[in-house]
């Protein structure tokens, strides 16, 4: 039988070894912790404490501002010691509260629920909206506002993106070996929702021991199954996961509820448990710190907030001198210039590289070989979309469908010239987003992968 798949992708070198067999080891910070305001898409939360208040864990200290936006919480017990820019994985300075820790991670008192049952579906969606869950795939788009659509009836798939298809990123797959059943309690969560919908944990078949331990542990769930996929770099992007699962396509202006579907990712479907049915906002995540500058690479359980310098200092520290830091994975993310900065509940992996090999390489012109075309994912032509980029013309850029670009980075990564295709098309996609979202008020998604 044909296996789950979309049209294009590449197969790079997955480095998951590194990490993916050690078991998660839980971090307790011991310096400051610092919580951006905005670490969603939307609008900043506002503070609700001030300097020299004293706060516990679990606590709200800043409120959502808007329609989307989410609060945040303290993940430690300790003082306020500022309310200030601070500098975040993007390289932007952005307002945030910084809290000296007392390490004695005292806590407030939360609410768990006695059963699913007794809870309406407007109180399990105003559960997920105060505990500040967004999409912790890397999108950060507040989670409550995807499981409100406008049509509840019409979703008929509830998709947990378990597909972790980004190189080095190993923590979706040591959640899945170690707290599978919380993510199937929380997937009961999602489907209370959406009264004729069924659930698809989609796994690449690269992990088959976690494909055997969901099946079996879902075999008497009439409305939960597990769906094996190709392992393929971006199958985890939320059009092509909706596509491989359900044969149902979506364009950049449309939400996956529009196609019937509702995508979270794994740590998403976790946290909206821990929310509903145990009462506790967003505090951890699951964070891969890996590549062959670390000493002892591994995934930790972080408290949102911990310094990125501690994760480095709890993985043994650097065995080499790396020559590239990227925050998320070597495809999507972030190339950092400074450790001190904090962990978000976006953050999924620290990549620390001995070499920088991107950097060693300089572009040349453009061979005509069509391979970017081959493997791109939004089925658009690359090359030419990234010209358009380059000389800001809008109009092309905009009628060749360069907003179908998710930034996955394929093109770039086969391009035999070198050329700074996802760079420029992301550019130029950015400036179209900001125009897009000035005129909806913030509401448009972004790609999660
Ligand atoms: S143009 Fe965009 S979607 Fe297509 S391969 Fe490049 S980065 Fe991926
Ligand atoms: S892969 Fe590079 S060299 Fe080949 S067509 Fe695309 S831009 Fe040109």
């Amino acid at each position: 039988m044909a296996k789950l798949t979309f049209a294009g992708g590449i197969h790079p070198y997955d480095g998951k070894d590194m990490s993916k067999d050690k078991p998660i080891k839980t971090v307790f910070p011991k310096g400051d912790l610092v919580y951006p305001l905005s670490q969603h898409i939307g609008a900043p939360a506002v503070p609700i404490v001030k300097k020299g208040d004293r706060v516990l864990t679990g606590q709200k200290i800043a409120e959502a501002s808007g329609f989307v936006s989410a609060p945040v919480y303290a993940t430690v017990s300790g003082t306020v010691k500022a309310i200030e820019p601070r500098r975040v994985v993007n390289g932007d300075n952005v307002m945030s509260i910084v809290l000296e820790n007392d390490e004695k991670y005292e806590e407030v008192a939360y609410s768990a629920a006695n059963s699913l049952e007794e809870l309406s579906k407007e109180e399990i969606i105003e559960r997920v909206k105060q505990a500040g869950i967004v999409g912790m795939g890397g999108a950060g788009f507040p989670t409550y506002i995807k499981l409100s659509p406008k049509e509840p009836e019409k979703i008929d798939y509830v998709i947990a993106n378990c597909a972790e298809c980004e190189p080095y990123l190993t923590s979706d797959y040591r959640r899945m070996m170690e707290e599978p059943e919380k993510i199937v309690e929380g997937l009961k969560v999602i489907l209370s929702l959406f009264d004729n919908a069924r659930a698809i944990l989609a796994i690449e078949d690269n992990k088959p021991d976690c494909i055997e331990r969901l099946k079996k542990l879902t075999k008497n769930e009439k409305r939960i199954s597990v769906k094996a996929l190709k392992t393929k770099y971006p199958q985890g992007a939320e059009r092509q996961m909706i596509y491989a699962v359900t044969g149902r396509s979506i364009n950049s202006s449309m939400l996956p509820a529009d196609a019937g579907c509702i995508v979270d990712n794994v740590d998403t479907v976790v946290a909206v448990y821990h929310a509903v049915m145990l009462g506790m906002p967003l505090m951890h995540r699951i964070v891969t710190i890996t590549g062959d500058a670390i000493a002892d690479p591994r995934n930790f359980l972080v408290r949102i907030g911990t310094n990125y310098r501690e994760l480095v200092e709890e993985a043994g520290g650097f065995k080499k001198k790396p020559a590239k830091i990227i925050s998320g994975g070597p495809m999507m993310g972030f190339a950092l210039f400074d450790l001190d900065v904090p962990t978000t509940k976006t953050a999924s992996a620290l990549l620390c590289m001995s070499q920088d090999e991107v950097s060693q390489m300089e572009p040349s012109a453009c061979i005509n070989c069509g391979k970017c075309v081959e493997v791109c994912p939004g089925r658009i032509v690359p090359k030419m979309l990234s010209y358009y980029a380059e000389h800001y013309n809008e109009e092309a850029f905009l009628k060749h469908q360069g907003m179908e670009c998710c930034e996955c980075g394929c093109c770039s990564y086969v391009c035999p010239a070198r050329r700074p295709l996802t760079q420029t098309i992301k550019s130029m996609r950015k400036i179209q987003l900001a125009k897009r979202s000035g005129k909806t008020n913030g509401q448009k998604k972004k790609q999660e992968v």
